[in-house]
């Protein structure tokens, strides 16, 4: 009979969220699979824990994966860990998991921390539904285009994001999506935890004085529906506004047609045709 592959979450940031219940699998199992076995090491040597731990990551999870599955196979139970939080979300484990299930190998999740979701609950943003959609693509065309798709998007978004990237992004939303409520979680569970509720174009200033530090979580409110669409009248409005805030007009109308989703050329032509 083949043994079982658990999938545990480990703490984010702060130790006193490790489970019990995820004590008792590392302890109980044959072997850990770690992301970085060092990072592991110091959790484990925290909780006493000894055990042989063998690396899983994303650039030897084929033939790591491979090993593990034939000690699954053999018997043998196996713990996954990743750095933090629980594995397989934007982190080594998807494709484990995928080789267990067509082997007939048991998979068991113990579940715990996850950035999104902590993020999302203190978010103050709709929770209802939402999607999660990890780590933009670095540049380039995929990274625009997946902008582009989500700009319609009427769920609450969430985004991981590394602090020297912060900036470059909050750019890109802002000029894709337009002005928008924005939830930047930063540090959960750690010493510096901070959560700012603010717009994008807050967010951009904010960060722009005081340099991003530490992991972040954004929460992007989604589009509004079609039904709540602007009129064209409510978005010259909204230039008029974005001018009077100190905008160029061109840049104004960029703005406006972000936010409302009218086309940026008809609306730069209608605010000239308006004088
Ligand atoms: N599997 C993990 C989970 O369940 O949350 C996510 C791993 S992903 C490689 C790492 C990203 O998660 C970071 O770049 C950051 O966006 C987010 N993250 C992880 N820990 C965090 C924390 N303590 N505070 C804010 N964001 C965090």
């Amino acid at each position: 009979m083949s043994g079982t592959l658990y999938l545990v979450a480990t703490p984010i940031g702060n130790l006193g969220d490790l489970s019990v219940r995820a004590l008792d699998t590392l302890r109980g199992a044959d072997f850990i699979a770690a992301e970085d076995t060092r990072v592991t090491a110091k959790l484990l040597r925290h909780f006493e824990i000894k055990k042989p731990c063998v690396s899983y990551y994303e650039h030897n999870k084929h033939a790591s994966g491979e090993k593990i599955l034939a000690r699954l196979l053999a018997g043998e139970t196996c713990a996954l860990v990743t750095d933090a939080g629980t594995p397989a979300i934007s982190d080594p484990g998807e494709d484990l998991v995928r080789l267990c299930a067509q082997n007939g190998v048991p998979v068991v999740a113990i579940p715990g921390c996850c950035a999104a979701v902590t993020a999302l609950a203190v978010s103050g943003l709709p929770t209802q539904r939402f999607c999660f959609e990890g780590f933009l693509a670095a540049s380039g065309r995929h990274r625009t285009e997946r902008l582009a798709q989500l700009k319609t998007e009427p769920r609450t978004m969430i985004f991981y994001e590394a602090p020297h990237k912060l900036l470059r992004t909050l750019e890109d939303l802002l000029d894709t999506f337009g002005d928008r409520d924005i939830t930047l979680c930063r540090e959960l569970t750690k010493l510096h935890e901070e959560t700012l509720r603010t717009t994008i174009r807050g967010a951009l200033e904010h960060f722009r004085e005081t340099a991003p530090k530490g992991e972040f979580v954004l929460i992007v409110r989604g589009a509004r529906p079609e039904a709540e669409a602007c009129s064209e009248a409510d978005a010259l409005a909204r230039v008029a506004q974005l001018q009077r805030e100190g905008l160029s007009l061109k840049d104004a109308c960029r703005q406006a047609a972000a936010e409302t989703g009218l086309a940026k050329n008809a609306l730069y032509r209608a605010a000239l045709d308006q004088g």
